[in-house]
């Protein structure tokens, strides 16, 4: 990272240096626009975060001065695209205490757990064979399974949640029968924040010789990660929810599993020789990345990764403490407000429903407040039919939100609660 970090004076990451939250706010140029002739809230962190200035900046400086393919070019542009594109792999691989060998670059998450479908389980299930999964999973934790389990005959189990939110780790580990092969659980709950205990979960697993597929899209933006520490087979991650640009993310893999794995994808880049009789794979992770990647979107990554390193994780972590906590108390004075996911252990995600309102009026209504947050199922039908409404509004926040946004939105929510009312 050059100069000085994000809201801080040193660029080192400092667990006890103070921050400043109005300076980092200032990194995110687009939290500085209006929306319907009001200030921007930006309360949708967790369909795709904000950007700060530095990201945009390294993806427009490798435009401007040294684009080029990378791995193919000898001359001085392809070695400098390489060489960032490559080192963006070194600082995620520090950023969640991993070996770069064993990170593949992917297109976010959704690519990445059907790396795993299609390479390590269809390979391998058979007829008689189950995957677990828990109740609260994105769609894109459970379609790539539900085909898999088509295409093998194997069947899904449903691990399940209290009426809080918080995974049931009793029923899990009853689930887990000799005849699963396989548990996919997220990290945090895109819908109820829920930070479920992963280790505890890949710990039950693996005593069973369970695979483990964790999706860390929701964690990466607010969390310290460490992957090791989890104990599991398979994690994956988006970059566009923790600063990164759109169409990047990451599988991590466990090196016997990379190894054994055959390729998802074939084409340029993943081989290391070509014949018509047969072709000799690339060691892993070029062995799954067939094709010109997104360098521009990855070199991105890498700036948002050092982003994220200077301002520190515990900070990250402990500013959005505050902030839930601040949200939660206010929105529980509203009148015939419901909060959906009220797990001890949440990240900065709140879903609500305002009693006689439909959630997409409530959004469209907060919108022409200046306030951005989502609406709908939330890419998770079978935890919005668990709680028995088609839909809900969510409030996401990040690190760069403040607390005078929260009282606009409070103030906004209020407002609307009455119109609908
Ligand atoms: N899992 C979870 C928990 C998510 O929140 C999301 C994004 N909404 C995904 C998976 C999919 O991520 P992507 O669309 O970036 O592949």
């Amino acid at each position: 990272m050059n100069g000085e970090g994000p809201g801080i004076s040193t660029s080192t990451q400092d667990l006890a240096a103070p921050v400043d939250w109005q300076r980092v706010r200032e990194d995110f140029p687009l939290l500085h626009r209006e929306v319907h002739g009001k200030p921007l809230v930006y309360f949708d962190s967790a369909n795709t975060g904000q950007k700060p200035a530095r990201v945009i900046a390294a993806m427009d400086d490798y435009y401007r001065r040294y684009a080029a393919n990378v791995s193919r070019a000898v001359h001085t542009l392809g070695e400098q695209a390489t060489r960032s594109y490559e080192g963006a792999r070194d600082r995620l691989a520090a950023h969640l205490r991993v070996h770069r060998r064993d990170l593949v670059f992917t297109s976010g998450t959704t690519m990445a757990i059907n790396l795993v479908a299609y390479s390590w389980a269809l390979p391998r299930l058979r007829a008689g064979d189950a995957i677990v999964l828990t109740r609260m999973e994105h769609h894109a934790n459970i379609v790539p399974w539900q085909l898999i389990a088509q295409r093998t005959g194997a069947t899904i189990k449903v691990a399940d949640i209290s009426a809080d939110g918080v995974l049931d780790l009793n029923a899990l580990e009853r689930l887990l029968t000799p005849e699963v092969k396989l548990l996919g659980v997220t990290h945090v709950s895109n819908v109820l924040g829920t930070i479920n205990p992963v280790h505890e979960v890949c710990t039950l697993a693996r005593k069973r010789g369970v695979i483990t597929v964790v999706d860390g899209s929701q964690a990466l933006p607010h969390l310290a990660v460490d992957i090791p520490a989890i104990g599991c087979d398979f994690y994956a991650l988006t970059g566009h929810k923790m600063c990164g640009p759109t169409g990047t993310g990451a599988l991590w893999a466990r090196r016997e599993h990379l190894d054994a794995m055959p390729p998802f994808f074939g084409g340029g880049e993943m081989i290391r020789e070509v014949r018509f009789e047969g072709t000799v794979f690339n060691d892993p992770p070029h062995k799954f990345e067939a094709g010109t990647p997104n360098i521009s979107g990855f070199i991105g990554l890498g700036a948002a990764v050092d982003y994220l390193d200077a301002l520190g994780m515990a900070n990250v972590q402990a500013r959005e403490g505050e902030l839930l906590a601040h949200l939660t108390e206010e929105m529980r004075k509203i009148e015939g407000l419901r909060i959906i996911g009220n797990a001890p252990d949440k990240a900065a995600v709140v879903s609500f429903l305002i009693e006689g309102a439909h959630a997409h009026d409530l959004a469209t209504l907060l919108d022409l407040e200046g306030v951005a947050v989502r609406s709908g199922h939330h890419c998770a039908h079978p935890l919005m039919a668990y709680f028995g409404v088609p839909a809900t509004c969510r409030a996401s926040l990040a690190f760069y939100n403040t607390h005078a946004e929260i009282e606009r939105f409070i103030v906004a929510l209020r407002k609307v609660r009455g119109l609908l009312g």
